[in-house]
């Protein structure tokens, strides 16, 4: 998502997550980060600021638990201020940065028992906004695209991009698939570099990237921005 901020030279308020980790380089994607909540407000507030100073279009970034606590205030108010921008949920079925506690959309409450999760598409829709997308958060090229189709409209629009945290107990039972470099294709562009992924590093002697394959979990981002084919999908481990 990041990635495709940074492509399509948007503005993005953050908000309050592990996902913002985002403002900082390689991607430093993330413009303002204020509380929790703040990534929509902001959002609306630049809209009316920036109204025939700067052409940017804004997306606001928050995650879906920070969305349930104080994001959908904001989404309200997006909505009954007449904002159009767009709002891109980062869903990853948890409340990570704070340690994994459930949340409205987990199907969990806070003591373990089962409850009916809610369903992000439909709440979003029942606040009057009609343009509600989901999208896999680990495909580029839909997510570049969907992003730049709804920043477009003159209108408010919510994209979920789903992808469960990678530490969630069901995830670590997964083998995923590896990925390496070819040192022979590999011409030091650093595109894979800058996506900020912690499993690829750049060896500046050699001008080469280098993945770390205990720490690759398989999402295939690098493989997908390498324009060299330098970089190959090997079995899971
Ligand atoms: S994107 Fe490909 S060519 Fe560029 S540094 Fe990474 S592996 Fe090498
Ligand atoms: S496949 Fe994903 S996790 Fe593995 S090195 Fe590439 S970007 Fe990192």
């Amino acid at each position: 998502v990041f990635h495709a901020i940074n492509k399509l030279k948007l503005i993005a308020t953050g908000d309050i997550g592990c996902y913002t980790l985002g403002a900082l380089p390689p991607l430093s994607a993330m413009d303002t980060c204020v509380d929790m909540g703040a990534s929509i407000t902001n959002a609306l507030g630049l809209e009316y600021s920036l109204k025939g100073r700067d052409k940017r279009k804004i997306v606001a970034v928050i995650g879906d638990s920070t969305f349930y606590h104080s994001g959908i205030t904001g989404l309200i108010d997006l909505v009954y201020n007449k904002g159009t921008s767009t709002v891109i949920i980062l869903d990853n079925s948890i409340t990570a940065m704070t340690g994994h506690q459930d949340n409205p959309g987990t199907g969990k409450t806070l003591m373990g028992e089962d409850s009916p999760k809610f369903d992000l598409e439909r709440l979003i829709k029942g606040l009057g906004i009609e343009h509600v997308y989901s999208v896999d958060s680990y495909n580029l090229e839909e997510v570049a695209n969907l992003i730049k189709r709804e920043t477009e409209r003159s209108a408010p629009s919510v994209i979920i991009a789903r992808r469960p945290c990678i530490l969630l107990p069901e995830m670590k039972k997964k083998k995923f698939d590896k990925y390496e470099i070819d040192e022979n294709k590999c011409t030091g562009c650093q595109m894979c570099v800058k996506l900020g992924c912690p499993a690829i590093s750049f060896d500046k002697e050699k001008k080469k990237a280098l993945i770390n394959k205990s720490l690759c979990v398989g999402c295939s981002l690098c493989f997908q921005v390498c324009k060299f084919g330098a970089i190959k999908k090997v079995q899971g481990e």
